[in-house]
């Protein structure tokens, strides 16, 4: 999922314990992470990006950074997506040379082969990056796996909603409420919730 992009947001910076990933749940390796706070601030659209260095609390290293506006990252994730599509596309492509080889040559089949696996590494890659994109470039920043240092930016808590009460008797309406649920979800069950509170029978009318 495309992460929320902001002219000021807290992120950290990573540094990874462990030269080998260690297995994961979900069959993908993890890699140990410590993590210090950075609060990425970006220029503005269509001005050339900070130029910020961040010492590694870990490793002592100074970390380097390009942060760019919201604009250019918006950019550069739209270029990455671009890529993602002509990888599709080779692969595609690539499928239907499959459907018409016949008895071609092995030179032909050799190329489709080879169009084959560059659309599918191509897409995947383009298409993790651009999911990955921060606006944040340096020391590998944005592209898929293990890198020594990461950024990471973080979602910023969601907005309070305000609760639910009857000024008259009291009456509660409980909804959902934290940032593990998806935003869709809260406020679908908060207008219930609304609904629910303005049609209670109310114990003080
Ligand atoms: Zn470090
Ligand atoms: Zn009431």
């Amino acid at each position: 999922m495309a992460q929320r992009i902001d002219q000021r947001q807290q992120a950290v910076v990573s540094h990874r314990m462990t030269f080998w990933g260690s297995p994961s749940g979900n069959g993908a390796a993890s890699w140990e992470y410590t993590g210090q706070k950075w609060v990425v601030k970006r220029p503005d659209d269509g001005n050339p990006p900070f130029q910020r260095t961040v010492r590694c609390e870990e490793c002592g290293k100074a970390l380097s950074y390009a942060v760019h506006s919201v604009g250019t990252t918006r950019r550069r994730r739209f270029r990455r997506l671009l890529g993602a599509y002509a990888g599709l596309a080779v692969l595609l492509g690539s499928l239907a040379g499959f459907l018409t080889l016949g008895d071609a040559g092995t030179a032909r089949t050799v190329g489709t082969v080879a169009a084959f696996f560059l659309g599918a590494v191509l897409g995947w890659v383009c298409g993790l990056a651009a999911a990955e994109e921060k606006g944040v470039t340096g020391h590998f920043v944005g592209w898929p796996g293990p890198t020594k240092h990461d950024v990471t930016l973080v979602e910023p808590p969601p907005e309070e909603l305000p609760e639910l009460v009857c000024a008259r008797c009291g009456h509660r309406e409980e909804f959902p409420q934290g940032k593990h649920y998806r935003k869709g979800f809260v406020q679908k069950h908060y207008r219930a919730a609304v609904s629910r509170l303005e049609n209670h029978t109310c114990g003080n009318p």
